[in-house]
């Protein structure tokens, strides 16, 4: 294993056992995530300033991949505009699905690159991307609950 990859590991790792804004927010947006083929269930809550994501949190259940990257992106998208938090998941989602033959395109995705290894593990990637669409769901005011499936 490269040394590359077990920092990777242990960011993830490190999460898991303690999330970070790992609360629920009175009086925030929230939305409630569902990856089914794992059992990964989270709220996610935001509450903006204009277009800016002034705080975001979340609190649920699920596998180490899913609650860390759940904790990782809180800590990333705090303080960016919508616009940029979306831009991120797109690069996010852009990472884990590319074919495993091309090195992982991880330009702009700073500390959110310790999931690029969860492309090698395809079931996963419903669990490393579930936080992300339901921040969306989140941000779009959804009242339903979203699913991966
Ligand atoms: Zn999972």
């Amino acid at each position: 294993m490269s040394d590359t990859r077990q920092l990777y590991e242990q960011v993830i790792i490190d999460h898991n056992k303690k999330p970070r804004n790992f609360k629920a927010l009175e009086g925030a947006r929230s939305c409630e995530g569902y990856n089914p083929l794992c059992g990964d269930q989270f709220t996610i809550y935001v509450k903006l300033d204009g277009d800016v994501i002034e705080e975001v949190s979340f609190t649920g259940a699920g596998c180490a991949i899913s609650k860390s990257a759940a904790s990782v992106m809180t800590t990333v998208v705090k303080g960016k505009t919508v616009a940029e938090a979306r831009e991120l998941f797109r690069r996010f989602h852009t990472m884990v699905t590319s074919p495993l033959e091309k090195d992982a395109d991880t330009e702009g995705l700073g500390k959110l690159r310790v999931f690029s290894g969860v492309r090698e593990f395809p079931v996963r990637i419903k669990c490393a991307t579930l936080p992300w669409h339901t921040l969306a769901g989140a941000l779009e005011e959804k009242a339903e609950a979203v699913s991966t499936e």
